[in-house]
């Protein structure tokens, strides 16, 4: 099968001068390169993927170095790996040399060396990811396909390569739901059977690993339908005992794509999934899960901040006193905790905080404070405080307010002395 006609018309103009550039030179290195993975399986699908794989037989890191001093490319080589990445302004692309895998364990990372096109397509996830398109000029656009990764696309089948590939690399279990979801296909029968069968193999895999699929989970656009099989299954028990994937969070991600944009949503994904954690459950889990510092204080936030939601629960609370219980909060957990919360006036106060309240600061500063005769020091401080709480609270609007603030506040702690 030749699709050379319809990557013309897939792939934008500029990406594909840059696909025919690189085919030329590859041709002048007496290299053959393929489009793989992802793109071909989009590409056949008709869904948008700019994110272009290539595979070269021979040296990827050469004819990534040649094209990029023949064009604008920025390069990022990694000659371990024979990998390199070749940025433009507004695309990059992957190239890697073919190669061959081999695992010494379950689980661990596979050792590589060069290898054909073949060999570069047996060691992937599944068969729909495991087609590639030639890019050289004999054969331009022609499609191959050893796995029948065309015939299961067009039976809606996530199939793996071989029966032991699950047990190879358990994190192709989560990809495997990823993609079912995604795309809204089906486990093939003997591949449902042994992901049932190896999820314990998912005890084999680093900390980075299965956080780094949970991460391209929160990528999809739907991520609780991923999240909801996996707990149907007990992928997500596995991983963690206190994991659930019900209802509450389809609720909750639904309501917080509405709420922040793309990039901020993973971080809040991840709050609200451990939701239901107990402040000790949460140990256990970011260490599993070797989740960075910066994450695991928003999540442990988020625990704690739960806790503390009932003071919240009151119509009479001052702004200044919702200010001093959430500032030490990660924004992010707050975030989740008024998703989370099913009281109207909690949800009011967290979102208050957050749009406004966090923001609020004195309009005068310490120079012109000086100027009202406050020295800096304590006494400064506990002016700067006391105009801040006035602030949060309504009690001053101008800055002549809080000027005339500042001067009974200082006067009456000179008489106080
Ligand atoms: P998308 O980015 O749309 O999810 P993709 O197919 O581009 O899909 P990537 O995660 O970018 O997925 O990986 C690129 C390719 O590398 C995949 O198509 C697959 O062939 C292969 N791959 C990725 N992870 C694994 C894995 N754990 N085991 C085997 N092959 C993998
Ligand atoms: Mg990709």
């Amino acid at each position: 099968m030749n699709l050379a006609r319809q990557i013309e018309q897939y792939l934008p103009r500029q990406l594909l001068k840059l696909v025919r550039d690189i085919s030329g030179q590859a041709a002048k290195l007496e290299q053959r390169i393929y489009l793989v993975g992802g793109v071909v399986r989009d590409l056949l699908l008709g869904y948008p993927n700019f994110d272009l794989d290539l595979v070269v037989e021979g040296d990827a890191v050469k004819l990534a170095q040649q094209v990029a001093e023949t064009s604008q490319a920025k390069l990022l080589a990694h000659h371990r790996f024979g990998t390199a990445k070749l940025r433009y302004e507004n695309f990059t692309l992957d190239l890697a040399t073919a190669r061959r895998e081999t695992y010494a364990r379950p689980g661990a990372l596979p050792a590589v060396t060069p290898g054909t096109l073949k060999d570069d397509l047996i060691r992937r996830d599944f068969s729909i990811n495991a087609m590639a398109i030639s890019l050289a000029s004999n054969d331009y656009g022609e499609l191959v396909d050893p796995y029948q990764g065309k015939n299961d696309l067009e039976h809606c089948l996530i199939r793996i390569l071989h029966p032991g590939s699950f047990n190879d690399d358990a994190t192709r279990i989560l990809r495997a739901i990823r993609y079912e979801q995604r795309l809204g296909f089906e486990l093939e029968t003997q591949t449902a059977q042994l992901l049932k069968q190896d999820i314990p193999m998912l005890d084999t895999i680093s900390g980075d690993r299965i956080r780094h699929e949970l991460e391209l989970i929160f990528k999809e656009k739907l991520p609780e339908f991923v999240i909801q099989r996996l707990g149907e299954l007990g992928v997500l028990q596995r991983i963690s005992p206190f994991l659930k994937g019900g209802g509450w969070i389809a609720e909750k991600f639904g309501k917080a794509r509405r709420l922040k944009k793309p990039s901020q949503l993973p971080s809040l994904y991840f709050c609200l999934l451990i939701y239901s954690f107990s402040e000790k459950d949460i140990e256990q889990f970011l260490v599993r899960l070797n989740i960075p510092a910066k994450l695991s204080r928003a999540m442990r936030d988020t625990l704690r901040l739960k806790t503390s939601l009932p003071f919240l629960d009151k119509p009479s609370r001052k702004p200044s006193e919702i200010y001093y219980l959430l500032r030490e909060y990660e924004p992010v957990a707050i975030q989740a905790n008024a998703l989370a919360s099913e009281s109207p006036t909690t949800q009011r106060y967290l979102q208050l905080f957050l749009t406004k309240l966090r923001y609020v600061k004195p309009s005068l500063n310490g120079e012109e404070l000086k100027r009202l005769g406050i020295s800096a020091g304590p006494e400064m401080g506990k002016v700067l405080q006391l105009l801040h709480k006035a602030k949060l609270d309504g009690e001053v609007s101008t800055k002549a307010d809080e000027k005339n603030l500042a001067l009974s506040l200082s006067r009456s702690q000179k008489d106080g002395r």
